[in-house]
């Protein structure tokens, strides 16, 4: 069984964004990119099962600039064994990226695709959804256990309140949870052999897609600064304040 994990450069989680003077966008001119989180998460999964015996091989794609190849090379040094780079300086939104995942798909015909539930940088929750409506197959998203089959997937989901459990038909479309799994630690070998490791490029005109951004970003702002908190002598003294300056009580 083959399957099919979406991996997207992200400014690294550590990373202290800053936005641009202008407000137009967040500045990530010279900060720290890794692969998103999620993706991560996902990519792992791939692997387990394919250590299971239950998948055979795992091709990871990547849509945006030039330097996605280094995303790429993080995941085949996790255990992929093919990469798929869609090169494009244009701005991806969800919709663009779920088309072009859908493309690869028809190409590569995966029973399974594994993506992050979100990107940490968009926030955005969208492409896993928008890939399977556009194939028109299956999806379990939000994943925090994935039980594969021959011809059907359960997935345990992370919902309001608890946990569901769907059993979907293949091929499914499944969006990876923190939960779900701990991402192991790559070893320098594995970072080497990854270097070898088959990547090719295509693009969204050679895929036939239009990635053009349908959503103009109007304005991007700082949170508002928290004021500092205050210490109280007694329990008496509380109550009083959350009653008569913070009016919760
Ligand atoms: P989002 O809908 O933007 O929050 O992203 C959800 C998931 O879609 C991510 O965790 C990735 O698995 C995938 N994804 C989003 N953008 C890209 C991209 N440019 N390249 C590859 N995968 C992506």
């Amino acid at each position: 069984m083959k399957v099919l994990v979406a991996v997207k450069r992200v400014v690294d989680y550590n990373v202290k964004v800053r936005v641009k003077a202008d407000g137009s966008d967040v500045d990530i001119a010279n900060v720290k990119m890794s692969m998103n989180p999620f993706d991560e998460i996902a990519v792992e999964e791939a692997v387990r099962l394919k250590e299971a015996g239950k998948v055979s091989e795992i091709v990871v794609v990547s849509m945006g600039v030039k330097q996605c190849e280094e995303t790429l090379r993080t995941a085949l040094a996790m255990g992929a064994d093919r990469a798929i780079l869609v090169e494009t300086d244009t701005e991806l939104q969800p919709l663009a990226v779920a088309k072009l995942l859908k493309a690869v798909a028809d190409k590569e015909q995966p029973q399974l695709v594994i993506l992050g539930k979100q990107a940490i940088d968009d926030d955005a929750n969208q492409t896993g959804q928008m890939t399977a409506a556009l194939l028109g197959w299956s999806q379990g998203t939000f994943a925090s256990k994935v039980d594969l089959a021959a011809e059907t997937v359960d997935v345990i989901r992370e919902i309001d309140g608890g946990l569901e459990t769907v059993k979907l038909r293949l091929p499914a479309v499944v969006t990876a949870d923190l939960r779900l799994n701990e991402p192991r630690f790559i070893k320098l070998p594995n970072i080497m052999a990854a270097k070898k490791k088959p990547l090719d490029k295509t693009s969204p005109t050679d895929l036939g897609v239009d990635a053009a951004p349908r959503l103009k970003t109007l304005k991007v702002a700082e949170p508002a600064k928290r004021s500092a908190g205050i210490k109280v002598a007694n329990a008496a003294e509380l109550v009083a304040k959350l009653k008569n300056e913070a009016k919760v009580l």
